[in-house]
């Protein structure tokens, strides 16, 4: 039977991963893989998470099984945060998944159930999982353009024309926020726009959120995604806590289904039979620790305040980067990295310049020229921008 497998394609974030720790030079730069780092190069555990923790070990008593949906409260608390309070309970279905990933995957396999013809449509380009996630589950994908190479911005005009041919029952991926691997939002004019062509077309929502807190702030980053649930009928939401929580490797996370109230139940049931199909029992102590941080005034008040010093920390970087290039080169042409939001900007560079930029400078980034501001310090902006106009971006 092992004979039959063949070698899977490499990771290319864990390939460069690996190239990043062979290289001995002691000036490099990682700006490749998906995590916030601080100034010093280490993605902390935030304080409040660790008070959790603390809490959570004097006070557990068992550690027996959590529900199929894991435990009511996580839900609840969860719900809250992304839709803050606009919809009302007798929409709403929710279960905790194994990180936003497995909220993609369970979305996914939702819809291959309901509708197992339906078309997804992708964002060109999107968080490259997705795609392989569908083909994986051997699905209708279909993308649509959304980034402008020129202006480094949305290309608003070809999103819509491209998506003015999605049919009724078909799904659209959106991204909350901080769109993977672009660093492009979308405003919310044109939320409004999208929520209006869904609703006059029957498609339906599909929105991953896994930057929530990143980008504009943690309201303001669901405002799009609250006004399509405020409109349709029927929305998928893939929440992440792996970067907002900063608990990564606790695989926390949930899939909500907004339906009509008459709904709610069947859907509700139909998210436990997927967990119970795939995993059974989702993860819990990351989803324990969310609740007890989202429940508790204190350890709330705290956890949003370093959330928001590190979403601050971020702007900085790409404020900075943009004036050194700015008065590096003499334009505005960068100007787009300062109207990015959350961890990611796409450069717009070649692969020749990306290579170039490993080669030459030991700066490490994405082969489609998506760089993590969050690897970036003061030190090391003004050497990007240097390498950036050296290699001629
Ligand atoms: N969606 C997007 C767009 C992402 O960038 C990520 C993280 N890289 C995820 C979902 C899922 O993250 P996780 O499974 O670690 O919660």
């Amino acid at each position: 039977m092992f004979g039959n497998l063949k070698a899977q394609p490499a990771d290319k974030i864990l390939q460069l991963i690996g190239q990043f720790r062979a290289d001995p030079r002691s000036d490099k730069i990682d700006l490749g893989v998906g995590v916030y780092k601080d100034a010093t190069g280490l993605t902390p555990v935030m304080r409040a998470v660790k008070a959790a923790e603390r809490r959570l070990w004097e006070t557990e008593t068992t550690k027996t099984y959590t529900g199929l949906a894991g435990e009511p409260e996580f839900n609840a608390a969860i719900a809250a945060l992304v839709l803050g309070g606009t919809i009302t309970p007798d929409r709403v279905s929710s279960v905790a998944t194994p990180g936003g990933t497995g909220a993609c995957r369970q979305a996914f396999e939702l819809i291959r159930l309901a509708s197992p013809h339906a078309t997804v449509w992708v964002s060109d380009p999107t968080w490259p999982n997705h795609l392989s996630i569908l083909n994986y589950l051997g699905m209708n994908v279909r993308t649509y353009r959304y980034f402008d190479a020129e202006t480094r911005g949305v290309d608003f005009a070809a999103m819509m024309a491209d998506l003015s041919l999605i049919r009724s029952g078909d799904v659209v991926l959106l991204h909350g926020c901080c769109h993977n691997p672009t660093g492009a939002n979308l405003t919310l004019p044109e939320w409004q726009a999208v929520a209006d062509l869904l609703e006059r077309t029957g498609a339906v929502p599909l929105i991953d959120l896994a930057y929530q807190g990143f980008g504009d702030g943690l309201e303001a980053d669901a405002a799009g995604l609250r006004l399509i649930a405020g409109r349709l009928p029927e929305v998928l939401i893939a929440a992440s806590c792996s970067k907002n929580f900063g608990i990564y490797r606790e695989r926390t996370g949930a899939l909500i289904g907004l339906s009509e109230p008459a709904r709610r139940e069947v859907t509700q049931g139909t998210l436990a039979f997927l967990n119970r199909q795939n995993f059974s029992f989702p993860p819990d102590h990351g989803a324990r620790l969310v609740t007890m941080i989202l429940n508790d005034d204190a350890l709330r008040a705290d956890w949003q305040a370093e959330l928001e010093e590190v979403r601050q920390g971020m702007l900085s970087l790409r404020e900075h980067l943009a004036r050194e290039l700015r008065d590096l080169s003499g334009s505005d042409r960068f100007g787009f990295i300062a109207q990015h939001r959350g961890m990611f900007s796409r450069l717009g560079a070649s692969a020749e310049q990306v290579e170039r930029l490993k080669a030459e400078h030991g700066i490490y980034m994405v082969g489609d020229s998506r760089m993590n501001i969050a690897g970036l310090n003061a030190t090391t902006v003004p050497i990007l921008a240097r390498a950036i106009l050296a290699v001629g971006i």
